[in-house]
């Protein structure tokens, strides 16, 4: 427990369930005295995020499916109208259809390209731009990417390809809003289970991988990524714009598999 969000007011997008980074990002500022408006996508969603904001005392909790327009403005109207500013928007969204997070890049259709883009990379555009009309000089907006976006692994695919967009589009933004003193950031996460991760192709292998050869020699917690969330959206981060930063054991910088690590 602290004061570093003491005052602050921020969006957190991408609550599914207990195991969502949102959620450890909500509950590590949440623990520094940050208020928090959750959104979810969809009631069968609401059902499990209305208790975990009551949790910490949170009351804004709406639906907001970042893939239509007219929901994002309504979302932000409502919170514009209850609180007038915010400080922070935390955007952990992404999607791809899982029938091409296996297999090779090489197929994935049109069709799919453009959702996996759309709701993975676009939505964060779209949610920043009505962020950052009602946001406070000092406010700070974070997504979630992942090493995918810059280097070729197995089964990831298009949301690579989105990742990659994501990442581009973080510094195009910092640019954009620099000025403002409104800073935009990364964080790309080592693997964790959750509800999305299931969707790609032998993820028990990914971090069965990064387990063995990552510097570190195990996986993040989530609330490693939840404290790289609070950095990010609090003071402490204050010269800090257009990163994307690893919060992944080390796995980024490592060229070679670890002689060490047991075959698996
Ligand atoms: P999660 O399943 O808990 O969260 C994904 C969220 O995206 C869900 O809440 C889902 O409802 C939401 N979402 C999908 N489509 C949406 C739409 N159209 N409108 C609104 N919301 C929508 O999984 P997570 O792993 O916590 O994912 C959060 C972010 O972290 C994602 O961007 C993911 O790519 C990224 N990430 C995850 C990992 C990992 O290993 N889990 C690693 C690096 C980055």
């Amino acid at each position: 427990k602290g004061d570093l969000m003491r005052g602050k007011r921020g969006v957190v997008m991408g609550v599914a369930n207990d195991r969502s980074i949102a959620w450890a990002i909500a509950a590590a500022v949440a623990a520094q005295g940050g208020e928090i408006a959750f959104t979810y996508q969809g009631e069968a969603l609401g059902k499990r995020v209305r208790p975990l904001a009551e949790s910490i005392g949170a009351t804004l909790v709406l639906p907001c499916d970042v893939s239509d327009d007219a929901a994002i403005d309504e979302t932000f109207s409502l919170i514009e109208k209850e609180w007038g500013k915010i400080d922070f928007v935390v955007h952990a969204i992404g999607w791809a259809d899982k029938q091409f997070l296996r297999g090779r890049y090489l197929d994935t259709p049109r069709d799919a390209f453009l959702t996996a883009l759309d709701i993975s990379c676009y939505s964060f555009t779209a949610v920043a731009r009505r962020a950052a009309a009602m946001m406070n000089p000092g406010g700070s907006l974070l997504t979630l990417s992942y090493l995918g976006a810059e280097r070729v692994m197995p089964h990831y695919n298009v949301m690579g390809v989105a990742k990659a967009a994501l990442e581009a589009s973080v510094r195009y933004m910092a640019a954009d809003l620099g000025a403002d003193g409104i800073r935009v950031n990364a964080i790309s996460a080592g693997p964790i289970k959750t509800l999305a991760a299931s969707g790609i192709g032998d993820f028990r292998y990914i971090l069965k991988w990064n387990q063995y050869n990552a510097p570190l020699e195990r996986n993040v917690s989530l609330s490693e990524v939840g404290g790289a969330g609070l950095y990010m959206l609090s003071a402490l981060s204050g010269g800090v714009t257009g990163e994307v930063h690893h919060v992944d054991s080390g796995y980024h910088i490592v060229g070679m598999k670890n002689p060490k690590a047991p075959d698996i």
